[in-house]
């Protein structure tokens, strides 16, 4: 049988109601959320990003800055924008468009963002926090993937989990999620010996890797839950991930295409923690 299709576009679109609809309330008593989106230089990709958690703060009636910095732009001048938005109550999420050009190193970027307005959930203190199960704001892709397993029936409680790929971005940080969300947890990488053979124990496999259609449907257990982060550019401009869709989709339970699988959720999430982090700010729960 040919597994069901984990819709994320249509999953996203669900959260995005239920957020309007709190946006609306918040809007009664005067409160508003705001985002800033800070973008340095013109990489092509990041500017597609940009436009689009714009264009997503507006759908949602949040209030939206974009700053579009210059290529040549110091670290002592963006980390100075930085110290003026963790100040402005008009904002409640800082976000830094990675990657940065080679003269700007990330990491004090990201540690000068207020933890408080750190919606992208990659400051050391979010980091920590997610470690040790205390409240934070997530980071957006691996809070999307666990929606999209809770929001399908699909919870990890109880289940094998494996996790290829193991960066700060997706593989450790939806590792310790699916973990908090009590399953047990295997996490590979590119030095893991016999990967088939480990991804094959999984009942919910996860993916965030980087190769095009590195997963083929012998690293599959029949009927496990299949969840391809990756975003591949092929040759021919086609978008493919990081799971063989075709060739698995006849022995996996469930799976995300891509796109339209975890690809649409990451905006989503981070409006909905520039959300919380908004309530936060007004002492709302
Ligand atoms: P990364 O390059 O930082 O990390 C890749 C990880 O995969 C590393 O831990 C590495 O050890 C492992 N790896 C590399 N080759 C491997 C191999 N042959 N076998 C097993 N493991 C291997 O990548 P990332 O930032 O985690 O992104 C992974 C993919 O997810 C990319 O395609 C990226 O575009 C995509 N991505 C999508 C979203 C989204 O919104 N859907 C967000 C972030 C990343």
């Amino acid at each position: 049988m040919s597994a069901r299709i984990i819709n994320g576009k249509e999953i996203s679109d669900t959260i995005r109601r239920e957020i309007r609809e709190e946006v609306e309330r918040l809007s009664g008593r005067g409160i508003r959320p705001g985002l800033v989106v800070i973008l340095v230089g013109e990489d092509p990709a990041s500017q597609v990003y940009v436009r689009n958690k714009a264009k997503a703060c507006e759908d949602l009636g949040y209030h939206s800055e974009v700053v579009r910095l210059p290529a040549d732009t110091t670290q002592d001048e963006l980390l100075h924008l930085i110290a003026k938005y963790n100040e402005d109550p008009k904002i409640n999420g800082i976000l830094v468009q990675l990657p940065l050009p080679k003269h700007i190193a990330e990491k004090p970027v990201i540690d000068a963002i207020s933890v408080d307005k750190d919606v992208d959930g990659f400051h050391p203190i979010s980091v920590g926090n997610l470690m040790i199960g205390d409240d934070s704001l997530l980071p957006c892709t691996p809070a999307g993937v666990i929606e999209l397993l809770k929001r399908t029936g699909n919870s990890p409680a109880g289940k094998h989990a494996v996790v290829v790929g193991r960066s700060n971005i997706v593989g450790k940080p939806v590792s310790m999620l699916l973990l908090r969300e009590n399953a047990t947890v295997t996490v590979c990488h590119s030095r893991t010996p016999d990967l088939p053979a480990v991804a094959r124990q999984a009942d919910i496999l996860i993916v965030a890797v980087g190769v095009p259609k590195l997963v083929k449907r012998d690293w599959v257990k029949p009927g496990a839950v299949v969840i391809d982060v990756g975003i591949n550019r092929l040759e021919d401009g086609k978008l493919a991930g990081d799971v063989d869709y075709e060739d698995v989709l006849e022995t996996a339970g469930w799976i995300t295409p891509v796109p339209g699988g975890v690809g649409p959720m990451t905006i989503t999430m981070l409006m909905a923690n520039t959300l919380k982090s908004c309530k936060r700010a007004n002492g709302i729960d």
